[in-house]
Order: C-alpha cells, then structure tokens, then sequence
C-alpha cells in the first residue's frame, strides 16, 4: 500500500513539514483511515468530515490532535480511498478491527453467523432509453471537448448543440412515441456518424481508446442494429442485451438495472454478514458488495471463502431462501464444516403442485443400481449423468415407453403426449440435501432456529438509517464497495461502545395491535 505518511507523535503531523509529491502536507494512513470510518458514522460529506477534524474537539480527542491543529483540504480523503483501492487495501480496514476484536477477546466464539443482502442505488440518474442515448452522446462529446477540441470543433454539426448541449431530460423530450422514435433515431445516426469520424484512418488514432468513446461504441452496439445503407434501426426488446450486460448510463457502466420483489433499481447489492451469537456484540464479519444482476447464491463461497481466511468461519450460517441451494448444503459442509440453515425452494413441477403423489420425492432412488422406482412400482430404463446450463452435476433418468404408454396415472405423471415420465434429479448427496432440509423447514424446531437471521434485517436498517447504506456516494463497484466497509466499521465500533457501556440489543418490535395475540380468543 503506497500511502505517503508519518507516525503519530506530539508535533502536528497534518502540518508536518514533511510534504507530499504534490507539496501537500502528508497525512497519517491511520488516521485518514479514521476520519473516513467517523465520518460514515455520522453520514458527513468530505468537507464536512473536514471541517469536523479542524472544528470538533471530540474529533481532535479521538485522533490525537492538538486543539490548535488546523486540518487538512478534504481532497486529501478522496485522494486517500483511490490509494486504497488501487492497493487493493479496503478489506485490511475491516479485517484490522475484527484482529483488534479477537486480541482484546471481544470477537469470542462465533458459532452462529447470518447473512442477508439489500439493494443499493448507483449514483446516477436512472435514464430512460432515451435519455440513455443522448446522455451516452453527450458524455462522449464533452470527453472529446477536452482532448481534442479543435478536431471535435471542426466536425460537429449543429443541430449536436441542440441536442446535446445540455442534460437530456425526459420533460424535455417529444412527447408522442412517433416523435420519441423519429429523435432515437436521430440520435443513432449522430452516434454512427461521430464514430465513424472518430475511426477514420486520418483521424488521431488515441481518439477510440477515449473511455466515453468507447462507451459510445458499445452503448451504439446494444440498441441500434448495423446500419444497412446508412439506414439507422432501433433494436427491438427481444434483441437488446440482458440487464448483465446493458449499460444504463455512460456515468456508471457498472450499475445495472435489476428488480427483486416489487423493488426496481439501478445500482448494486450489498450483502453483509454478522455474529448472532447469544453473549458477544453483532459485529460484522463480512462485507461483500456484487453487481445488481448477480444472484445471492453465487456470493455462498465466496462469503465462506473470506470466513475462513480472517478464520472465522461459523458452524451455523443462517441465510434466505435466496442463498441455499442443494449444492450449498453439501459444499459447506464439506468444504468448511458449515451447516447452512435456511430453507430451500419447494418442488416448483406442477406435478408437485397438483399431483404431490407423482412428485419427484415420492421416487425411490436406488443409487448403486443406479435405478428410479415410480409410485406405481415400475423401474426406471435410463439413467445419464450430465451438466446443467450453470454447469452443476445432474442426472436425467427416463422411464420405459411400455410402462408410461398403458399406465392409468399418466395424465397425474407426465404432460408429454408421447414421451415416458422422465426425471432431473441433483447427485446423490444434494439430492439427500435438498429433500432432508424439504421435510425440515416447516417444522418449529427448524423454524425457532432460522427466526435468528431476521436479526440481519435490523442491521441493514441501521446501516440505511445512519449511514446512508442505501445510496451509493461514489461511481463504480469498487468504490462503492469500500463505502460499505466504511460504514460496517463504523457499525463495528458503535456496537462496541454499546457493549462496553452495557447497552442491551434492541427489542424486536410489535405493533400494539400485535401484542394482543398472545391474549386473543379463538373465535
Ligand atoms: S406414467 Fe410411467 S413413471 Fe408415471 S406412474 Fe405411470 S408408469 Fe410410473
């Protein structure tokens, strides 16, 4: 990690005369490190974290500042979270204090973890398609406005100003959908034609390799098909790029559009995992921050992963529905020694649905003979093993013509009209899996265990409330993760200083109306 600094000492250090290569004066790594957690604790902005250290005596107290320290520009924050990043240095801040924690004997045993996720709102303004067009233009002219004006100058023409000389927003748009296409339309022509000057042989060659250029590029390659005979073509829906992939705003490639539940949103996902044990503080263990589009489940193993490298692995992980799936159950406790809990999706065939009898649990599986028996006794005739389209480990088991053709219950079995009964099962051990946790997560012992992880929920909800988790302050993934660990350190210290002044965890609440349940009659 290259940051310029000093230790702390009695002398002024923020005014030391030791300077950085820019002639500003150096700053102590530690304490940087220290304003930028206090300052997410309190949710300032860097001129008000800034103002704070010059101003606060309580600031000056916990970083060891003399009163008469003068502080810093608050630039010098900014500048300290790129060195950070560009270190790869974030994740030693958390992992710092939770080593503090377990050497002061305050991060004890971690039987039990649990983990849940929220959705965080990218920086940007969500754009509507086109907005998304002009902005892309936009954005791509004023980067060439400024490397290379004189080039850009000569080839704008000058309805480009009208259009886009300013923000590009929606109130000012056509209001027809004629109108609206006649102007994307326009504005994929613009794009094409700018390209095409940008990639012309006689044009500076550094040109494309400008970011919003080549944003431009790719955002023109998303939603226009190949021009044909200079015809510009919007592309239908059917043929746009999944959310993974669609870029939303030139301002920040990263955030994508997703929806979970009824929540819509453009950004990222945040998924933090905390302590749950009964006699130590929540403190927070993991912090991993994911693109909008990536599904909970893929974060399990790398979330295990982290556990086990700061060695914190727990022996119950409590998760949603969203987490656990049959290979989780298995890989976690094979791999870390890790029971998950957390329920499973039911069986979503329509036979498990409508006909629970001809389900696929209800088929006995013979695992060495390799064979499947069906409710109504006959034995299965193939059995193949093969790799999903996420490439898992499936087995798809068919059953013969000559049972399934006369058998009464086939309209209960089978919806194919000619084919025999076929089934995709996982291997055995998730198989076994999936079925033990199917039979157990409705029953109350399961269910009084899973109720801890709805603790998280309050955790995301402290994060939002103080913190400002929900909003991200900076663009890109990167950033926007070392935000959230700023903001569960701080989370961390709080919850210490609560333990040590022997503040109990808050309640769970109930509505006033609830809390006649337990009173109620049985009418
Ligand atoms: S349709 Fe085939 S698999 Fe299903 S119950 Fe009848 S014989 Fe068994």
């Amino acid at each position: 990690m290259r940051i310029v600094g000093h230790k702390a000492g009695k002398t002024n250090d923020l005014q030391a005369s030791q300077k950085s290569v820019k002639g500003q004066p150096a700053q102590s790594p530690w304490r940087l490190a220290l304003i930028c957690v206090m300052q997410y604790m309190e949710n300032l902005s860097d001129r008000q974290a800034a103002d704070a250290v010059r101003g606060r005596i309580d600031w000056k107290y916990a970083l060891s500042l003399p009163l008469e320290d003068s502080g810093f520009n608050f630039s010098a924050l900014s500048e300290f979270r790129k060195r950070l990043i560009k270190g790869e240095a974030e994740e030693l801040l958390l992992n710092r204090i939770l080593e503090q924690l377990r050497e002061k004997e305050l991060l004890k045993g971690h039987k039990r973890q649990r983990t849940d996720s929220t959705h965080i709102l990218a920086a940007i303004r969500p754009l509507n398609r086109l907005e998304t067009l002009g902005e892309t233009m936009r954005a791509a002219l004023n980067s060439l406005a400024i490397a290379a004006p004189d080039w850009l100058a000569k080839r704008s023409k000058k309805d480009w100003f009208d259009r886009y000389g300013r923000r590009v927003e929606n109130y000012r748009l056509p209001k027809l959908d004629s109108e609206r296409e006649v102007l994307g339309t326009q504005m994929g022509e613009d794009g094409f034609n700018l390209l095409k000057k940008v990639y012309a042989s006689n044009a500076p060659q550094w040109l494309h390799l400008i970011p919003a250029v080549e944003i431009l590029r790719q955002v023109w390659v998303q939603q226009f098909y190949t021009p044909v005979d200079g015809k510009v073509q919007w592309r239908s829906p059917k043929d746009m790029p999944p959310s993974t992939i669609a870029i939303h705003s030139p301002y920040d490639v990263e955030a994508h559009y997703s929806s979970k539940r009824s929540v819509n949103w453009v950004g990222y996902k945040a998924h933090v995992t905390e302590i749950c044990d009964e006699d130590t503080p929540n403190f927070i263990t993991h912090v991993q921050t994911t693109l909008s589009t990536v599904t909970d489940e893929v974060v399990v193993e790398p979330i295990h992963q982290a556990l086990s490298s700061k060695s914190l692995l727990p022996e119950e992980h409590l998760m949603d529905l969203g987490y656990v799936t049959a290979g989780h159950l298995v890989s976690a406790q094979e791999n870390y020694g890790i029971e998950l809990i957390g329920p499973v999706r039911n069986d979503p065939t329509w036979q498990a649905k409508h006909h629970p009898k001809f389900a696929n649990s209800n088929f006995q599986i013979d695992w060495d003979k390799q064979v499947a028996v069906c409710p109504r006794g006959h034995q299965s005739k193939g059995w193949k093993k093969k790799t999903d389209s996420k490439g898992q480990p499936i087995i798809n088991i068919r059953f013969s013509q000559l049972d399934c053709s006369p058998c009464p219950s086939r309209s209960r079995c089978t919806r194919a009209k000619i084919e025999p009964r076929g089934l995709t099962i996982h291997p055995k051990s998730e198989y076994t899996a999936l079925h033990s946790r199917r039979k157990v997560q409705h029953t109350p012992k399961f269910l009084k265990t899973y109720n801890k992880r709805a603790g998280i929920e309050g955790t995301i909800s402290q994060g939002v409330r103080r913190s400002a988790l929900r909003q991200s302050r900076y663009i890109g993934l990167a950033k926007t993760h070392l935000q959230h660990i700023l903001i569960w350190i701080g989370l961390n210290l709080c919850r210490l200083n609560d333990w040590l002044d022997g503040i109990p965890l808050a309640a769970t609440r109930y509505s006033r109306f609830m809390t006649l349940k337990p009173k109620a009659s049985s009418i």
